[in-house]
């Protein structure tokens, strides 16, 4: 075999893994270079305590039914028999509690609107001109691809005019557009970590892509996300490839334009490294390795790409319960969103910049209802994780200034959320405890490598969202872009990245 690596990726998050794992199947001499110990990037998954295994950030997925854009990709690597997914329940995947209100997120639109146009008899009308136009605006979206073609517009005139109408929309100004009541609002929005940005700013494209996404099918895989990277990763490896952990990129080697290779050091013993490619493929944050080569170096049209802001970053908290039967208290194949608040946009700003989590809202995810596959803690034991949003700008000042007071107000998050959990849904959760631990934006910086902590690469918003947006050119002779910034953010939004950037350079289809 040949010596000279064809493919360098850098990063071993999902676009990089999906786009080494193809090439490698393809023949290709590929090597991935991944700062941490474990592949994944947000996706990748860790043990504590030598017993509980938690994912560092997914939750549930969309687009992995048979046919779809995930399941294309494990088809092509030969994955698909191994690598299967279990469908949360399409009668209600996403459970909503607000003051007053519930509501269960059926897969059926039509189902939906019965359940809010039962709540909301007044509006019941409305409610369903609304989701008639998210539907419009999904098929619209599912049909545009950039540049637009003039046959495709034909065809699909009207869910295409449709979904263009709302390019510069917040899914605030689309709830204002139709006069949804406000309690509607926050049922239909109570996702928004998925997103981790309020209504206000959140792009009415992202929403719709995910909403709708999850009513086509929300999934988790049957053994974790865990065995999702590992067989990508193996795939790479039994057809040559090679992965370097723990191995950070520092500089970029660039000769005339072109970008070859990369230098670093190998974290744990310190040692220097360079690597060199055929061609490069960038899964790091793109903008971080625009600076780390030169902003200069870029052409100007990919500079204003290149400009964007970031997500807001997140608070996680890993738990393992023992002895509580969870389905007891309304647990199951879905995901709870709870809010305290009538207003999401208040609710979030009260805790992004204030830092006020007296009254919280989060989501619960509890992995052990969603597969029978144990494997991410003992028999009788299982993992429960709260998600809400944090910003980086006031923890990272915080943990250099006093680190014990870091720690402290990070627990205080876990304990005024567990004391709604309590309030609300398992009265003795703190007795059923026996682990615990909890992650800052400093920790999605420090193990995803994220600049500011930043949880889905460029801001969910209107103004990254659509015509303009970042892909996979560079401006740069054989370096290409390939990450959630870059493509689309998301477990299948990366999928997709990688696969899209292989076909492109292979001329190999993996999507019909
Ligand atoms: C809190 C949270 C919850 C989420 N929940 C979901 C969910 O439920 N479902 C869903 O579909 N999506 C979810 N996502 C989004 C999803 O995780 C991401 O969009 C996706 O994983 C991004 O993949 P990526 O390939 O773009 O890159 P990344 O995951 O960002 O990977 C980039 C890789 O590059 C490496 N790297 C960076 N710099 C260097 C360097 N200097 N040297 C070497 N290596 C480097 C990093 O370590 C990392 O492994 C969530 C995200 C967050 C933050």
């Amino acid at each position: 075999m040949k010596d000279s690596i064809d493919y360098l990726v850098l990063g071993s998050g999902i676009a990089g893994l999906s786009f080494a794992a193809l090439m490698a199947k393809k023949g290709k001499k590929v090597a991935v270079v991944e700062a941490h110990e474990f592949p994944g990037g947000f996706g990748h998954t860790f043990e504590m305590a030598n017993k509980y295994k938690f994912n560092a950030q997914l939750h549930y997925v969309w687009n992995c039914g048979e046919g779809e854009t995930v399941n294309l990709v494990l088809r092509k690597l030969g994955l698909d028999k191994e690598v299967t997914f279990e469908r949360y329940d399409p009668e209600g995947f996403d459970h909503m509690y607000m003051p007053g209100y519930h509501v269960k997120i059926p897969a059926s639109s039509e189902l939906l609107i019965e359940r809010l146009g039962d709540l909301f008899p007044q509006a019941k009308d409305k409610i369903r001109a609304f989701v008639e136009t998210v539907n419009k605006v999904s098929d619209g979206l599912s049909n545009i691809s950039f540049p637009i073609k003039a046959g495709t517009v034909f065809r699909k005139f009207g869910p295409i005019s449709t979904a263009l109408r709302y390019l510069k929309y917040t899914l605030q100004d689309v709830f204002d557009h139709f006069k949804l009541p406000k309690e509607a609002q926050t049922l239909l929005a109570l996702q928004w970590p998925d997103f981790l940005l309020p209504p206000d700013q959140l792009s009415f494209y992202a929403w719709v892509m995910l909403f709708t996404g999850y009513q086509r099918g929300a999934y988790y895989p049957t053994q974790h996300f865990e065995h999702v990277m590992d067989s990508m990763v193996r795939v790479i490896e039994e057809n040559g490839g090679k992965m370097y952990y723990n191995h950070e990129v520092s500089a970029f080697l660039l000769k005339d334009q072109q970008v070859y290779g990369v230098k670093g050091k190998h974290l744990l013993t310190e040692e220097e490294f360079e690597l060199t490619g055929e061609t490069v493929i960038c899964n790091m944050d793109p903008k971080k390795a625009a600076q780390m080569i030169g902003w200069d170096k870029f052409s100007k049209s990919i500079q204003k790409k290149l400009d964007y802001d970031y997500s807001p970053s997140n608070y996680m908290a890993y738990v393992a319960v023992k002895d509580l039967d969870l389905q007891k208290y309304g647990f199951g194949k879905w995901n709870v969103f709870h809010t305290g608040h009538r207003d999401l946009n208040k609710a979030f700003y009260q805790m992004y910049k204030d830092t006020d989590y007296s009254n919280p809202s989060f989501a619960i995810t509890t992995p052990s209802q969603l597969t029978t596959h144990r494997g991410d803690c003992p028999e009788g034991w299982q993992i429960v994780e709260f998600l809400t949003v944090a910003n980086y700008a006031y923890w990272r000042p915080l943990k250099n200034r006093d680190e014990k007071q870091y720690k402290k107000e990070k627990m205080n998050i876990l304990w005024s959320i567990i004391d709604q959990v309590e309030k609300h849904y398992i009265p003795d959760f703190r007795k059923h405890m026996v682990f615990k631990m909890t992650g800052s934006p400093t920790t999605n910086e420090r193990y995803c490598w994220c600049p500011e902590g930043n949880s889905y690469g460029s801001n969910l918003s209107p103004r990254n969202i659509g015509i303009g947006r970042l892909d996979h050119r560079t401006s740069l002779k054989n370096f290409y872009f390939c990450n959630a910034s870059s493509g689309y953010a998301g477990f299948a939004g990366t999928f997709w990245t990688g696969a899209a950037l292989y076909q492109r350079l292979s001329g190999d289809q993996v999507f019909e």
